[in-house]
């Protein structure tokens, strides 16, 4: 072992503290205070050595982003107003007997986000562009300054376009509950501006799983995992994505399970799997029904669930395709209404609708059955399971392996440990619904599952998404405290009393989601006149922002469509499909960008090209509001700085997948003139007031129908919960989200913000009372892992579905016509062109998202710059080096990146991590590029049952895996 003397660790040390001094502490006054203090005192070794471990403060802190589930929760050390470091919390109980606990949680982003919050990039004043947008010439001013051009800029809008000519749109940066995006939300839905629906900006919806559930908002917690004797990494690396949890997958393999890895390329938790199975990317659906194939002709149907939880008995004219309904036999009644064939009574017997509990009816899961209509006319019906047995005949394990490129054998092998295994957890991310088809294999992943009766018990399942529990009404309420729950409360028993008159037979998780569509289209509960909670935002990408030619490109589209995209488009729209929340209008000019605790230029598919073509000269003005200097913030004319995730007092959003309050604390003050974000919009809405005032202006209309009236006098007075919640009361913010949750049953009862504060995490009791927690449709026990869809599987209480079953077959005109009534296997669209590699992408190990893409620390491990990852057989046939910068393009555009030499890639399959900064890339110009943005046109389907807009749910949104792309060697 090599002996470090005295001396050299002197000099070590030395360099180690001016390197701290260079990089966190130049831009930053209490950080010179920091290392005068440190140099006085740093008179030897032992003091050196003596400082770095004593702190002023330790508090509780989190990280306020959607590395998903994070809430991770750290000890965060601080000295002299500085953070220093962080380290682990540690302190989750273990939840269940014998089954591992969390800790510690953290990722490598976690532990240096000191780092980055006093990185190069932080911005701590407000600025103002003075050359070209983009030029990167600014201005530092004063917060009245820039609050009077924000404030004048908006009202300039609202005068000449409307209120909805402002459009405010937030990501994934920013998952606070106190602060984040949901100061600036609360403000926009008062003056009545566009928010864009977050969910559908990041591609995040798990339509597949939506369209099979009637939600998606479903997750078993982490430590569940560890329940399942068959684990499938199917469009997932957690070894990449799920940092803090992924140990549940190698402890599970303790417990006995087997863990199959499904992927196109040799990922880094393939390493850790028992059996891999290669697949062409895209091709996912033709694997999964293939197995499905496979249990069905070997009689492993789980016939009991099968018949009672999913609409597979549901009979099925053969005439039309369409679903047998009530007004079809007896010529009146319920639309949804359904039959099966009673094998008891050889019979049609209704379907019950007010319970999945079948009673004395047999269903017959196959057969052909002759039934008379009420006008005397007869029709052949068969039960929706036939229609899937003929179309399995389809996927043939060899017929699969062509689609695949797994061989039948290995299909084969797959479909043995479906078949053998109790349990099976799908472990699949957010991947599947950036593919074109995805639905069709979430489809086709959840049938597998079905026919095997693995959903509602430990281990089994899949996973979307859930944030709910936390009652978020501080976008909604009017008041804070108990007059304010109460009110919110008051308004959802009065749209509960009206929906319910429509239909007697909804379930309270159908209600929920009725109220949420009633507050989507006339903000129905809020009793503060609001504008939408949230909008689609296709409409802005198809009207506003240069989508529309694109996605009419026939060559790149679906090539099962039988009419233009436009023609659907048009159809949906004068249908009423979106009745509501089409906005802003065709005719109505956007006029003002503000973006706040997102990235729209980074993320947005297509966007780097097409909004800064077509919509960015359309805003007169362009704000962003962070913490760091983006590439939305280069683009924008007014930057406002945010505090940081140690900065403010603040939650970070909490979900069901891993089941606790995660706080973070104030440790520090923010730096420079940063201000956490209710403040900034808190003096904002009272800019907006004085400017509105100073103009004459009392109030204005907007185009909704009929038009709601918005008025600038008490502005603040509204935002501010009236006048109850001054610019600095955070601690009052964060105190009343806890009294609300409390009072909803969500929390122990003496759950406060002091008790919070102390230990840093709080164990939820219950999922929570609004849309999205229902979804998970299930009870939280003291002592066990969660699963969701118990309230279905054991209570029979049926899924808030068209068909109130698990639904397979969809029999909307528009699925007809694209003949995906039942799932399917689909081929990607060529999107981007017809060239030899496929394009996909995945989040990046170093950063969640672009938050830490430029940090020092993490940049040195890995090789600092965007990387294609490329098979070496492909870089030798094009005659490419490691490291060297290649071109890639296609018919969209192109953009020049080094490849990275990766044996793990499938050969035909480019890999480029997401997350870069466009401004990373020669020109400014990402990978981003080469992506078209698509929508899938039978998304923009409506008017059926489930398949109706809600925030985060049923709504399009862009695709980007499996882009076609050439990669072009430069001379
Ligand atoms: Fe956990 Fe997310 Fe923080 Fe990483 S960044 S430590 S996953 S909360």
């Amino acid at each position: 072992m090599s002996r470090v003397s005295r001396r050299t660790f002197l000099k070590a040390t030395g360099a180690a503290v001016a390197a701290l001094g260079l990089t966190r502490l130049v831009p930053l006054p209490s950080f010179q205070r920091s290392l005068s203090t440190a140099a006085r005192t740093y008179s030897n070794f032992e003091d050196v050595y003596r400082q770095k471990w004593t702190w002023d403060k330790v508090t509780w802190g989190t990280h306020l982003v959607d590395c998903y589930p994070g809430s991770c929760s750290w000890r965060v050390y601080t000295k002299d107003n500085v953070v220093f470091r962080e380290e682990q919390g540690a302190q989750y109980p273990q939840i269940e007997d014998r089954v591992p606990d969390m800790n510690p949680r953290g990722c490598q982003k976690g532990g240096c986000f000191s780092e980055v919050m006093y990185g190069a990039e932080r911005i701590t004043f407000p600025m103002r562009r003075v050359g070209a947008r983009g030029e990167g010439k600014w201005e530092r001013i004063s917060w009245d300054e820039a609050l009077t051009q924000v404030a004048d800029g908006i009202l300039d809008a609202i005068q000449e376009q409307g209120p909805e000519s402002v459009i405010f749109e937030f990501g994934s940066g920013e998952g606070g509950t106190v602060h984040g995006a949901v100061p600036g939300w609360r403000l926009m839905r008062l003056i009545g501006a566009t928010v864009l629906d977050n969910n559908a900006l990041t591609s995040d919806f798990n339509v597949g799983i939506y369209e099979t559930f009637g939600k998606f908002h479903f997750v078993s917690s982490i430590d569940d995992w560890y329940h399942a004797d068959l684990l499938l990494l199917w469009h997932m690396n957690p070894l990449y994505t799920r940092i803090p949890s992924a140990h549940y997958i190698m402890e599970a393999r303790y417990n006995g399970a087997r863990v199959v890895s499904i992927a196109p390329d040799y990922n880094a938790s393939t390493i850790h799997a028992d059996l891999y199975v290669p697949v062409e990317p895209g091709s996912d659906a033709a694997l999964a029904l293939a197995v499905c194939k496979i249990v069905v002709d070997r009689g492993a149907v789980n016939e009991p669930f099968v018949k009672e939880q999913t609409d597979l008995p549901l009979l099925v004219r053969s005439d039309t395709g369409r679903f047998l309904r009530q007004p079809d036999v007896e010529g009146e009644g319920r639309e949804d209404q359904l039959y099966v064939w009673d094998r008891a009574s050889q019979k049609l017997a209704k379907a019950p609708r007010k319970t999945l509990k079948l009673g004395k009816i047999d269903p017959a899961l196959d057969g052909a059955y002759r039934v008379r209509l009420h006008d005397g006319s007869e029709v052949e019906v068969r039960p929706a399971f036939a229609l899937l047995r003929e179309l399995l005949e389809d996927y043939t394990p060899e017929r699969a392996s062509r689609i695949t490129g797994a061989s039948p054998r290995l299909i084969e092998r797959l479909a043995d440990l479906v078949i053998e295994a109790k349990r099976i957890h799908i472990l699949q991310g957010f991947n599947t619904p950036k593919y074109y088809h995805g639905d069709l294999m979430e489809r086709s992943m959840a049938l597998l599952l079905a026919l095997t009766g693995n959903f509602g018990r430990q281990g089994t399942g899949m996973r979307g998404w859930n944030s709910s529990q936390l009652v978020m009404a501080n976008n909604l309420k009017s008041k804070p405290g108990f007059e304010g729950f109460m009110e919110l409360a008051q308004k959802q028993l009065e749209i509960e009393h009206e929906v319910k008159k429509r239909d007697p037979d909804l379930t309270p998780e159908m209600l929920a989601i009725e109220i949420e569509r009633e507050e989507a289209k006339r903000s129905a509960l809020a009793p503060l006149n609001m504008g939408a909670m949230t909008v689609p935002p296709h409409f802005f990408w198809y009207w506003h922002g240069g989508y529309r030619e694109v996605w009419n490109r026939r060559d790149w589209s679906d090539t099962g469509m039988k009419r233009s995209f436009d023609e659907y488009f048009r159809e949906a729209v004068e249908k009423g499909w979106w009745e509501g929340v089409v906005q802003p209008k065709p005719d109505q000019e956007p006029r003002v960008f503000i973006g706040a605790c997102g990235n729209t230029l980074r993320r947005t598919r297509g966007g780097g090209k097409l909004l800064l073509e077509h919509a960015w000269p359309k805003f007169k003005l362009v704000v962003t509001i962070d913490y760091r200097m983006s590439s939305t913030a280069r683009q924008s004319d007014i930057f406002l700085p945010a505090a940081a995730y140690y900065e403010k007092t603040d939650f970070r959003f909490p979900t069901a997948h891993l089941n606790f309050l995660v706080f973070t604390d104030k440790a520090v003050d923010p730096p420079g003139e940063a201000k956490p974000e209710w403040e900034i919009f808190y003096l904002l809405a009272q800019k907006l007031e004085e400017r509105a005032r100073a103009r004459g202006l009392e109030s204005y209309r907007d185009r909704h129908d009929p038009p709601r009236e918005f008025r600038f006098d008490g502005l603040l007075h509204r935002y501010s919960m009236g006048g109850q919640i001054g610019p600095h009361d955070e601690d009052k913010l964060a105190e009343d989200l806890i009294y609300d949750t409390v009072r909803a049953g969500a929390l122990p009862e003496r759950t406060s913000l002091k008790t919070v504060r102390k230990k840093g995490i709080v164990r939820f009791t219950h999922i929570g009372i609004d849309a999205v927690g229902m979804n998970m449709a299930t009870d939280i026990k003291p002592n066990k892992t969660i699963n969701p869809l118990t309230w279905h599987v054991d209570k029979k209480v049926p899924y808030p579905t068209y068909t109130r079953r698990i639904q397979f077959y969809i029999d909307h005109e528009w699925f007809l016509e694209a003949g995906e009534q039942l799932p399917v296997h689909k081929p990607t669209p060529k999107m981007g062109g017809d060239y030899p590699f496929v394009m996909t992408s995945g989040h990046q190990r170093w950063s969640i998202h672009s938050m830490w893409v430029l940090n020092g620390v993490l940049s040195r491990t890995h090789r600092g710059h965007p990387t294609l990852f490329m098979n070496p057989q492909d870089m030798k046939a094009k005659g490419i080096e490691d490291d060297e910068e290649v071109r890639v393009y296609n018919d969209f555009d192109s953009f020049y990146v080094r490849v990275k030499r990766a044996p793990s890639c499938r050969p035909g399959q480019v890999v480029i991590y997401h997350a870069w900064e466009p401004f990373q890339f020669r020109g400014g110009k990402s990978y981003d590029f080469a992506i078209p943005g698509f929508i899938k046109w039978l998304h923009l389907a409506g008017g059926y049952g489930h398949l109706r807009y809600w925030r985060w749910n049923w709504v399009p949104q862009q695709v980007d895996r499996a882009v076609m792309v050439n990669v072009e060697k430069l001379t």
